[in-house]
């Protein structure tokens, strides 16, 4: 599962922009690119997620995902929502560090970290290469229902899945390493003007966070929804990696109705980097725009 160079997107690694005044970065944890050999959804064929793959510059019968971790400048340093797939998963990813230190950004200056859920692409890079945390200075935080399901529930023995049982171990050997992982809920503010939305499905506890600065409002969606041309266009498929379906796909909806209806500036984790832009109804289903060059400093 390597990616070929040749089907890499343009992608510079780093994006600065502002929300309503206050600094804000992108930053690229890499991508990844791969045959497609079934398909990703529950309740759609190979050939129907071919057929709304077609409409993108990824090659045809591939699959291409990006991973859009966010720092946002606080008063006492940076917080980070989400660290990437760290140093060892696969080939073309765990290259936060690198975009951290190119945006000036130390591992010391990181004061805060929000994890949206406990899938390894969000919380893998919480550890150097040599299982040290990455961060020292920050406290970290994630869902409380994140917390209860991976970390406390026996489940995970028991997982029949063997994606989902991998998971579960995981997760515990990277917060085995961390000191403390403080639970918030929802409605709570994680720093200054980022307070955190449940929005379960993709996992039992997923969140995802509104920034609010200076009249401003940025919705981070995480994997809320995960490639938009996949599940906003088809907001009733169900990614087989979400662990409660329909669930997901109630966020998902009320996601989509309300962002589209007010016209609010999103960013997707795995969206098209850097992932900022709006949600608008199309057809049947809703589309992502992405925002222009001359948009994307500000917002
Ligand atoms: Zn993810």
């Amino acid at each position: 599962m390597s990616t070929d160079p040749a089907h890499a997107s343009d992608n510079p690694g780093i994006h600065r922009f502002t929300i309503g005044g206050v600094e804000a970065v992108v930053l690229s944890d890499g991508q990844r690119v791969y045959p497609l050999q079934a398909s990703p959804i529950a309740n759609a064929s190979l050939e129907e997620v071919g057929a709304a793959l077609a409409e993108t510059d990824i090659p045809s019968g591939h699959m291409r995902v990006e991973f859009n971790a966010l720092a946002i400048r606080t008063d006492n340093g940076w917080l980070l929502i989400d660290t990437g797939n760290g140093p060892t998963r696969f080939p073309t990813t765990g290259k936060l560090p690198a975009r951290l230190a190119e945006a000036g950004i130390r591992p010391e200056d990181v004061t805060a970290i929000a994890i949206s859920h406990f899938h390894p692409d969000h919380i893998n890079g919480l550890l150097t290469r040599a299982e040290e945390p990455a961060f020292p200075k920050a406290r970290i935080v994630g869902p409380q229902a994140e917390i209860d399901y991976w970390l406390t529930e026996k489940l995970g023995a028991e997982a029949e899945d063997p994606a989902l049982a991998g998971h579960f171990a995981n997760a515990r050997r990277v917060f085995e390493r961390i000191a403390m992982v403080r639970g918030f809920e929802e409605g709570d503010e994680i720093v200054p003007g980022v307070i955190a939305v449940s929005t379960p499905g993709h996992t039992p506890g997923h969140s995802s966070f509104e920034i609010r600065h200076g009249g401003s409002r940025l919705l981070v969606i995480g994997d809320a929804i995960n490639q938009p041309v996949l599940y906003a266009a088809h907001p009733d498929w169900q990614p087989v990696a979400d662990i409660l379906k329909p669930e997901a796909v109630r966020t998902r909806r009320t996601i989509l109705d309300a962002c589209s209806s007010d016209g609010r500036i999103v960013i997707g984790y795995h969206f098209p980097f850097p992932g900022l832009g709006r949600l608008e109804s199309s057809g049947e289903g809703y589309r992502f725009r992405p925002l222009t060059d001359g948009e994307r400093s500000a917002c």
